[in-house]
Formats: structure tokens, sequence, C-alpha cells
């Protein structure tokens, strides 16, 4: 079964500048300057493949707009979008927790990332595509209400999921977050929201290295709408593909959703200098296929994914593309060429210690009554 998927990109991604952090810390006397692991090589390249492998010609391009000043402080505090406006007129500006860099300019592509999540949202909600990946820089799901970090400006997802509260009369809304790192800024943004679940798959204290423990369920009356799935470094296909049939179907199914929102990371993947799991382009192909038939299921078939993180240059794009095809139905019948050495890693199969935790999740959300 083929479906129109509708795809974001626009060249002013690739122009948002992260300067030349070695890696993660700023240069010095003693750290030789380099790139930012957030750099644009990943996203460019997965663009770059869906051009020169020729899905685009079965996918429908999206144009993205800017977000306006009104889509963001549905989410942001004034003060929060003032200081990054602020910092984007500087030659190097940050997002709020030093780590965060970015040039001038800044501020007008993170308007243009929310803005291109709001335009795949808006086509999708129209009935313009049948689903929409997306593929927007700089990321957000790190981003609270009152502060940027993690490379992240602004939230990119909750800014489209209150745009189409706000525009389209959509209730309840389910954001499921495979990016290696913990899902903060959604989590905080929505714990005290029964109408959204959020639910993130990632590293164990990576990062945030304090957040993203099983036990944040949400508050209040919203108890019961987060979900945690902190995973051991090392958890490669199994614990992935296990955690979905065991937590994250049930957990959707049992909320019902009538949008789902998909913060695509690929982190996750083997190779990543930022993340300690092996996750294959075969198992992000794997959950797109579930998720997709998770909205046909239960909203209609509407489902946007918004990309978030994922460092390696070489491999992001073969995930990128799997999940893509996964979306559309469309084959291009361009290999893993990685699968020959990814694929076949013991660190696949299911062990017992990343059995516990979603066990334990399991266990939770099924006191909680998500899950029955
Ligand atoms: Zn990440």
């Amino acid at each position: 079964m083929t479906r129109n998927t509708g795809y974001v990109w626009h060249e002013r991604y690739a122009w948002h500048d992260t300067g030349t952090f070695a890696g993660i810390v700023p240069p010095g006397p003693m750290v030789q300057p380099f790139h930012n692991f957030e750099s644009p090589e990943s996203k460019a390249r997965f663009n770059s493949l869906v051009e020169v492998s020729g899905l685009i010609e079965r996918l429908t391009p999206l144009r993205p707009r800017p977000a306006t000043e009104e889509d963001v402080l549905r989410v942001h505090t004034a003060r929060h979008l003032e200081h990054i406006r602020s910092q984007s007129e500087q030659s190097v500006g940050d997002a709020g927790d030093g780590w965060s860099p970015f040039g001038r300019g800044g501020y007008g592509i993170a308007l243009l990332a929310a803005g291109g999540t709001i335009s795949a949202t808006d086509a999708v909600l129209t009935g313009r595509v049948d689903n929409a990946y997306a593929l927007v820089r700089p990321p957000g799901h790190h981003a609270e209400r009152d502060l940027g970090m993690g490379y992240c400006l602004f939230a990119n997802i909750p800014i489209a999921v209150e745009w189409a509260r706000a525009h389209h009369g959509v209730e309840r809304i389910a954001v499921v977050d495979y990016d290696v790192h913990h899902g903060n800024g959604t989590q905080r943004i929505y714990e005290d929201d029964q109408n959204v679940l959020a639910v993130s798959l990632h590293q164990d204290s990576l990062f945030p290295q304090d957040t993203g423990r099983v036990e944040e369920i949400g508050r209040g009356e919203a108890a019961g709408t987060t979900i945690n799935l902190p995973l051991p470094a090392g958890s490669g296909n199994g614990a992935y593909l296990a955690a979905f049939e065991r937590v994250v179907e049930p957990a959707l199914r049992g909320f019902r959703p009538e949008l789902i929102m998909v913060a695509s990371g690929f982190d996750a993947a083997a190779v990543d200098p930022l993340g300690g799991m092996t996750v294959t382009a075969s198992a992000y192909r794997a959950m797109a296929t579930t998720l997709v038939e998770l909205a046909d299921e239960l909203s209609g078939g509407r489902i946007v994914f918004s990309h978030e993180g994922g460092y390696s240059a070489v491999y992001v794009p073969y995930c990128g593309l799997a999940v893509l095809e996964a979306m559309s139905g469309h084959e291009t019948g361009v290999p893993d060429p990685y699968a020959f050495s990814f694929e076949n890693s013991p660190a696949h199969p299911l062990k017992s210690w990343q059995d516990e935790v979603i066990s334990h999740a399991e266990v939770l959300a099924r006191q909680l009554g998500l899950v029955v």
C-alpha cells in the first residue's frame, strides 16, 4: 500500500551555524577547534539521499513557512522568545544552557524549523497528504517553555501541537520520541496535560542526566500520560522492538490519540558520536511501520514525524530513508550499505537487563490504567 507522504526540507536548515565546538565542548588553548556534533551534515546528506535515490519523486514536497510569534508564544514564554531573538543578533549566541551555540540569524531558522513542523501538520490535518516528515533543523525536543538546551531553540513539536489545537480543534495527541536523548522538553511542557501522551525511549541517564526515569509519569490528573523507557546503554534492535510491542503500541491503543507526532532522532543508531546504542535502519523501518499502522488504526492515519537528533553523517541518511519508505510505502531498492556490519551485532537480541526496564514501564502503565 502506498501513501501520499509530505516532505519538508529547506536549504536554510543547513545554514544553522553551530560554530567550531570540538564535538560538545568549546575550543580552547588545549582543545583544537572542530565541528559541533550538531552540524548540517547528517541532515543535508539525508536530504541528498532522498533526492539521489529518486524517492523525492514519490513524495509531496511541502514548503515550510516560519512560525509566527503567536505560534511560538502558545508554548514558550515571551522572555525565552526575546532571549533567542537577541542572541541571534550576536555573532555567536546560545540557546540557554551554554552548550547550544548558534550563529547570527539563528532565530529566523529556528522559526522556520518550528514552522516546518506546522506546515507538515497542516498538510496532514487538511488531508493534502496522508502523513508527513519534516526534516527540520535546529531540533526541538529538549526546549522547555522558558529555556533552550541541547541544541534546541524552540519546541518544534509542541508548537505544532498547539497550532493544531488552535486551528483544527484537535485535542488528544500522542508524541512518540525515539531520539536517544530524553524528550525532557516535551515532558515538561505536557506533564500536567492529560490530553497529550508523551512517550520517550532513550538511553538511561545520557542527556539530560537527571530526567527520563520510569517513575516520571506526569502530574495530577495527567498521571499516566508520561511514559519513559530509559534503556541501558548498548541496547539494540531487540530492546527497541520489544519496548514498542510491549509498551508503545498498547499505550497508544489505550490513549486513542486523534493525531500522532513522532520526535524522529537517529542518534540511537549504531556509530552515533553522541549515543551508545546500536539501532539499525531495519529497526527504524520497523518502528515507523508500526507507528504508521497505529495511526491507521487510531487516528485516521494522521501522523507527523519531526526530525530531532542523529549525528552520524554517514549512517543517518539510510535510517531516514528507511523511515520515509515505511511512511510512503514506496521502495527505492537502495540497500543499507552498512547492514553487513551493523545488522549482525550481538548487541541486538534482547538482554535481561533491558527486559527489566521494559517490564517496569509495562507494569506501571498497567497500574495507571493506560494499558489494559
Ligand atoms: Zn538526541
